[in-house]
């Protein structure tokens, strides 16, 4: 078979994208896959069956990362592609499971045309991805890449205080080989767009010339709880009256910085929670995201700075934590350039972008040369239950992959 035709097998695809849909399956057509539940073993299972059925080396290392791999003709590091499993709380069907599912098609298809790469190819699936159940996100591609401390990462709690490495062991994927990197000649990641921009362009692949820098804390404020009805608004210390401020400051933000940039709160939990009482504690979370890494420092001076003024203002008590941060990534130009060439070749229409959602991809460029392929969200949505992408979109996306792999996995 002329290598230039290949083609991957489109319906195969959606068939293990809709099998993986089953499982942690919401009633408004999303997926409840949470990092380490039980839904997440069930869909780990389900794919380690199909690496199983295809005569690969599978290993599963410390961090519950899965990887699958098909030899070359030579002993050399090898080309990897993958993404993740789990899911937001009631998140898509396509979210990181694409990327997946995407990478085991391209591994179906080299071996049912019996094609010989001069490289071994890599299937890979990272633990805990999002980040919902278990904070910091991408951990297992974190650790893997030596940016993480494993024994800090089994440390982190649930909201019912389950430990990451205990819910690991629990279903049964904490495995025996070291999370450690190897040395890896290409990594490709696969995954839906989550925004917008494809979609208004009316492009079907996407290519980000890199990740945007990431900046997470938390935000813990303690007021004074008093009966509502007999205590007067004067000199109340309204936990909750202070984050409200807050949020909006956070929400004025990117424009006051320069636009070049979007800020959310996206977590809160107020307490007691109840109608009669003024509210003592509250605790939300802040994300910055700019391709600007001085600018979401900065930016985040100045939140901090208003955040002192309003606490003290309403005599509430404020604690600032920086829970997590990454500087913007740039992917391998060299592999971002071929990914565009490949589209081009194919004759889908592409788009030169950048990503301002957060993948494993941006540890894996630490370690080696990365780039990414998008495919649209209809309507723009992601980590929600309507989250879209046409097949026809998926099997392009997939194409994409497919000879984007194999022209590195030929390079001697
Ligand atoms: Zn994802």
């Amino acid at each position: 078979m002329e290598l230039d035709k290949l083609r991957v097998n489109g319906r195969r695809l959606q068939a293990s994208l809709e099998a993986m849909a089953e499982i942690g399956a919401t009633p408004g057509g999303g997926v409840h896959r949470l990092a380490l539940s039980d839904e997440d073993k069930g869909a780990r299972d389900l794919f380690v069956s199909w690496l199983a059925g295809m005569d690969l080396e599978i290993v599963v290392d410390e961090m519950g990362n899965i990887f699958g791999e098909r030899p070359g003709d030579k002993v050399l590091p090898p080309v990897m592609t993958g993404s993740h499993i789990d899911s937001q709380p009631k998140g898509g069907r396509f979210d990181g499971i694409l990327g997946v599912m995407g990478g085991l098609e391209v591994l179906r298809t080299l071996s049912e045309n019996d094609i010989e790469t001069k490289r071994p190819v890599v299937v890979v699936n990272w633990t805990n991805e999002e980040g919902s159940r278990f904070s910091p996100p991408m951990v297992g591609s974190g650790v893997w890449s030596g940016e993480l401390d494993i024994n800090w990462v089994f440390d982190r709690t649930d909201i019912n205080g389950k430990k990451l490495g205990e819910e690991l062991e629990r279903i049964g994927y904490k495995g025996s080989a070291a999370a450690r990197s190897r040395p890896v000649h290409a990594y490709y990641e696969y995954h839906v767009e989550q925004g917008p921009v494809l979609e208004c362009e009316g492009k079907i692949i996407g290519v980000p010339k890199g990740i945007f820098s990431i900046h997470w804390s938390d935000v813990y404020l303690d007021g004074t709880a008093n009966q509502v009805g007999p205590t007067p608004m004067e000199g109340r210390n309204d936990a909750l009256c202070s984050a409200a401020e807050m949020i909006l400051k956070v929400n004025k933000l990117p424009s006051k910085m320069g636009d070049n940039m979007v800020a959310t709160v996206g977590e809160i939990q107020n307490y007691p929670n109840s109608r009669n009482v003024i509210p003592d504690h509250v605790h939300f979370t802040v994300d910055i995201r700019s391709w600007d890494d001085d600018l979401v420092s900065r930016a985040w001076d100045d939140l901090r700075n208003d955040f002192k003024v309003i606490a003290s203002r309403r005599g509430c008590d404020i604690r600032l934590e920086e829970t997590w941060k990454v500087n913007h990534m740039p992917f391998d130009e060299r592999l971002v350039n071929g990914v565009l060439k490949t589209a081009d070749q194919l004759g889908y229409s592409n788009h030169f972008m950048v990503s301002g959602a957060g993948h494993d991809a941006s540890y894996m460029a630490m370690t080696a040369p990365t780039a990414m392929i998008f495919v649209p969200s209809i309507g723009g949505r992601s980590h929600v239950e309507v989250e879209n992408t046409t097949w026809e979109d998926c099997e392009a996306g997939a194409n994409v992959l497919l000879h984007a792999v194999l022209k590195s996995a030929m390079e001697g």
